[in-house]
């Protein structure tokens, strides 16, 4: 058994009880989970503010001074402590609501005390209300520049006396004892070239930095393995993939040239062809592919998706496109039909309302081999559905499917693995995908077909509805078609299927005149159907409906979106859905809806929105409000469960440590060389939760 994997009761002080707590509250089990919980931010005990200098507008601030006047007011739940803080400017009144009893022991006056926290304004007189708070003692002055604070909760610091101090004393006498044991984790060569600090030197300034260089260099160290280590692992995930995984041969393309010479009636954009170009040079290499497709809404996936499973039909293989709705995968069957039937090629629709004996005949045509390509939802997952030779499968919105699936597509070929084309019209920031995709190879359409007008952006509020539905009324009488979409959140079904009817009935009492259509969750995927023909068709106007049309659906004459409640959808999602106009030549608009009220994320969504139709800036900056977990709904997957790298901040540093890891794999890709020997040594230490596609999304 190692040294750090000692049960943290064991170190000096901690004993079984707070050992215990320490692992319940804080996920802290054993040495090495302590010394790998780096402190969240230090303070600087060397810069002060003035008290005189304190408003309401800055941030936390540290001062420094002696305490007086401490006492307690007001009786009961309105109890309260106070105090003042003079230094040489001024007085600052301090006061704490909670954990009275405690501070009182704490707190003395005549003391001179360094304090952090957010400044206030009470009556006219600079306030901190619980303020962060440590005695100045000689012993202590000019001891450590900066100084480390620990994350800690709530039962442990006020029950049971485990604050950030305390947490810092533990990895104090830690260090003492487990700085022998660690050891260097990269190798000689990558420490000289990016100029790294050793490990154990690093471990030690993380937690207790000399000054703020070293801290600069711990923290860069640190990341830069863990990052080196994630895309490591990926990068051979993905080489050892293409060793041992066959893939059919598609080199064949006649049909595909009659499509491009006779019935392809648009030139492809040129990231178009350069992705086409990609999978074509997949199918001709013998491996199985594992691509991921990028590209904005409205980029023409959907094109290259067909091209793709041309490419197989050539060949003798047949395809499948997986799309997440049936509203989507209607959609798909509906506009490749017509090429389809054009180029003769049989394709065929599976979904959840395909009829019984229908679903007779299109099970025997694919066992069979005369059905080429399938076009549907979940159901084609299904045991019965069974192919003669699958040899492709397209996931579109990838980010809707699970694992599970995705296995059992692979499961349908029992000869071959099918290859694998994933789509996603969320954009993810670069970050992201390598860490979340890193063993995929990544395409992206960065270009919207020639002859797009950008989607003009605004956001209107409430109070201003009438102006927007006259700019709706405007909008139809010259022949276009207009989307009002109202939020779904789950938690609350009942109260957004309200807001959606009570929003119907407003809207047609609003257009008389117009014929209007509704679309939600509720309803049987039959009269979903019915309805989004209906507006396809243009017999209706406007179209009102949850975000069941958030996804790929493809009207191209609609020229408004209008997104109600918009402070309530994320950033990803409010393009999304604006991606659903702007697909014809018209100019088109995206009207943001909301009340006066907006907290300050949500007004950094909207002026976001209307500021760019970039997607992938987008999503950097979702990236940024909500953090990576919550961006992918990845928290459960533990991916990205970093301990020091941030995915929002440290692009920079993850590129580098990619591109190490990378020619580091075409030099020696066994990690076999002596000089390597960390590397091999630590990979093979790494616990197996590796980071891996497969179990994501
Ligand atoms: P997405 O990438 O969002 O899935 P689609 O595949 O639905 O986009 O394409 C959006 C629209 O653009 C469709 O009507 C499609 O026919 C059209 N389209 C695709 N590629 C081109 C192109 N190169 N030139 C013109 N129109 C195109
Ligand atoms: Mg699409």
């Amino acid at each position: 058994m190692s040294f750090f994997s000692t049960r943290l009761e064991f170190l000096r002080g901690v004993g079984a009880q707070r050992g215990q707590l320490l692992g319940k509250e804080l996920g802290l089990f054993t040495y090495g989970d302590l010394i790998q919980r780096y402190p969240f931010r230090y303070l600087d005990r060397t810069q002060f503010y003035n008290v005189v200098d304190l408003h309401e507008d800055l941030p936390y601030v540290q001062v420094k001074g002696i305490l007086r006047n401490r006492q307690l007011v007001g009786e009961g739940p309105k109890q309260r402590l106070t105090a003042t803080l003079s230094d040489a400017s001024g007085d600052l009144d301090l006061v704490w609501f909670k954990g009275i009893k405690w501070m009182q022991q704490i707190v003395q006056n005549q003391k001179e005390y360094i304090l952090f926290g957010k400044p206030t304004m009470f009556n006219g007189r600079p306030q901190m209300a619980h303020p962060e708070l440590e005695e100045v003692t000689e012993a202590k002055a000019g001891q450590s520049f900066l100084q480390p604070v620990y994350n800690t909760s709530e039962k442990l610091k006020n029950y049971h006396r485990v604050d950030s101090k305390a947490i810092m004393r533990m990895v104090a006498d830690l260090l003492k004892i487990a700085l022998p044991h660690v050891t260097e984790t990269l190798s000689p060569a990558l420490v000289e070239q990016y100029a790294l600090m050793g490990k154990a030197q690093a471990m030690q300034q993380i937690h207790f930095p000399q000054n703020p260089d070293l801290l600069a260099a711990a923290r860069f160290r640190l990341k830069f393995e863990e990052l080196f280590y994630i895309q490591l692992k990926l990068l051979r995930q993905k080489d050892q993939r293409k060793v041992t995984l066959a893939g059919q041969i598609f080199n064949q393309v006649p049909t595909l040239v009659d499509f491009y010479n006779n019935h392809l009636s648009f030139d492809l954009t040129g990231a178009q062809k350069r992705v086409i170009h990609d999978i074509y040079k997949d199918f001709c290499a013998g491996q199985q592919m594992n691509r991921l497709l990028q590209g904005d809404v409205g980029s023409g996936k959907t094109i290259v998706a067909f091209i793709a499973m041309l490419m197989a039909a050539d060949n003798g293989a047949q395809s499948c496109l997986m799309a997440p709705t049936e509203i989507l995968a209607d959609q798909h069957y509906q506009g490749l039909k017509v090429y389809a039937d054009a180029l003769g090629i049989h394709l065929g629709k599976l979904t959840g309302s395909t009829r019984t004996a229908q679903r007779r005949v299109l099970h025997e045509e694919l066992r069979n081999g005369t059905m080429h390509m399938l076009v549907g939802t979940h159901a084609l997952l299904e045991d019965v559905v069974q192919f003669r030779n699958l040899g492709l499968t397209i996931m579109d919105e990838q980010h809707r499917f699970g694992v599970a699936q995705r296995s059992k597509l692979w499961q349908k070929n029992p000869h071959v693995i099918p290859h694998v084309l994933v789509m996603t019209a969320t954009p993810i920031p670069r970050t992201l995908a390598m860490t979340l995709y890193g063993d995929l190879d990544v395409s992206v359409i960065d270009e919207l077909p020639a002859g797009r007008k950008p989607i003009v952006t605004v956001h209107r509020y409430d109070a201003n509805r009438l102006k927007v539905f006259e700019f709706i009324r405007q909008q139809v009488l010259l022949g276009r078609q207009a989307y009002i979409v109202y939020p779904l959140i789950e938690e609350s079904e009942t109260l957004d299927y309200k807001d959606l009817t009570d929003g119907y009935e407003s809207v047609t009492r609003a257009f008389p005149e117009m014929q209007i259509s509704m679309v939600h969750g509720r309803m049987k995927p039959e009269e979903k159907d019915f309805e989004m023909a209906r507006f396809v068709k243009k017999e209706t106007q406007i179209m009102v409906a949850t975000t069941v049309i958030e996804v790929g659906v493809n009207v191209p004459n609609s020229s408004v979106m209008v997104i109600e409640s918009a402070e309530r959808f994320g950033l990803s999602q409010l393009h999304q859905l604006r991606g659903r106009v702007g697909r014809g030549a018209d100019q088109s608009y995206c009207i943001l809806m909301s009340g006066f009220k907006l907290s300050k994320d949500a007004r950094t969504r909207l002026e976001t929105m209307v500021r760019t139709n970039n997607g992938f800036e987008i999503a950097d900056i979702d990236l940024k409000l909500r953090g990576p977990g919550d961006l992918m709904g990845t928290q459960q997957s533990g991916v990205l469960d970093l301990l020091i790298a941030d995915l929002a901040k440290d692009g920079r540093i993850l590129s580098e440590s990619r591109a190490a890891a990378q020619s580091l794999l075409a030099e020696d890709p066994e990690l076999a060389r002596p000089e390597n020997g960390n590397i091999r040594h630590h990979i093979d230490s790494l616990p197996a939760t590796a980071v891996n596609w497969s179990r994501i999304s």
